[in-house]
């Protein structure tokens, strides 16, 4: 059973809801442990058209201190609580990055490509609709890219969403996979997220997306598992229904490819639990 979610939000950035609220629906659905992972700030330049920056900038502290009372609060148990942060990887901006990773004594961060150069390609499916399968590709391979460079950067625990970028264009992004220069890109990445010591989050949030799929698909998890990666588990919350979503499903697609357990950062440190 996956008793952990390590990816979720608040209403500190485009949330729906309260530390507290987020936390008591882990509690109710039986979780052991929520790690909260809000975005991280960003500098100007990287927008989302509903940008939410400015808001997140001004409501970090607030987030830091709720959220480091519900760990205090809860440090027993039966649900303990972690404090992460969801960092986004901007190209050209590791200094900017760096002091956002150490603003915080934070418990483990989360590593994120949501933007292709200044593009945030996640933030709606209007410019993928026209683009060409090849035009699809050239940006997968930026992606995929830019993803090894993050994860090279030693500076996080855990790779989130790791092939977001087929959010919508799933079905490009298959053919595109199913090249052997792609899996080869793919798999310099993993060996990148080995080497840095990090886990490979496998997320139910693409589920609720338009790609209708897991992140991440099939053939990467089939490379992850010959690699033998550590993995965790995340829903990627942002209200609270959505707390330990398809958990179930998650625990058996990771064992359909073999995994037994899942990975948990406090710290720094790893602790291994069976799934
Ligand atoms: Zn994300
Ligand atoms: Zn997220």
């Amino acid at each position: 059973m996956i008793l952990a979610d390590l990816h979720t939000h608040t209403k500190y950035s485009h949330g729906g809801n309260s530390p507290a609220q987020m936390y008591a629906a882990a509690q109710a659905k039986g979780l052991e442990l929520i790690g909260f992972t809000e975005h991280s700030p960003r500098p100007l330049g990287f927008n989302y058209t509903n940008e939410y920056r400015d808001k997140l900038t001004r409501h970090l502290p607030d987030y830091a201190s709720e959220v480091l009372a519900l760990k205090a609060a809860n440090a027993g148990g039966p649900c303990r609580v972690l404090f992460g942060m969801e960092m986004d990887w901007l190209e050209g901006q590791l200094d900017f990055t760096r002091a956002s990773c150490t603003a915080y004594d934070f418990d483990y961060l989360l590593g994120s490509v949501h933007f292709i150069g200044q593009w945030g390609f996640d933030d709606g499916s209007e410019p993928w609709k026209n683009m060409s399968q090849e035009e699809c590709e050239v940006q997968y391979t930026r992606y995929f890219e830019i993803w090894e460079r993050m994860l090279a950067s030693g500076l996080f625990n855990i790779a989130a969403h790791p092939d977001l970028v087929k959010i919508f264009s799933v079905e490009q992004f298959h053919v595109w996979l199913a090249k052997p220069e792609s899996q080869a890109l793919v798999r310099q990445g993993l060996a990148a997220l080995r080497q840095a010591g990090m886990s490979m989050e496998i997320s139910s949030a693409g589920l609720r997306k338009a790609c209708r799929e897991i992140y991440p698909a099939p053939p990467i998890m089939v490379m992850a598992a010959e690699m033998d990666l550590p993995i965790s588990f995340a829903s990627d919350a942002h209200v609270t229904d959505d707390v330990g979503y398809g958990f179930a499903r998650l625990a058996s697609y990771a064992r359909a490819f073999g995994f037994t357990e899942y990975t948990v950062f406090d710290r720094g440190q790893r602790t291994v639990c069976p799934i």
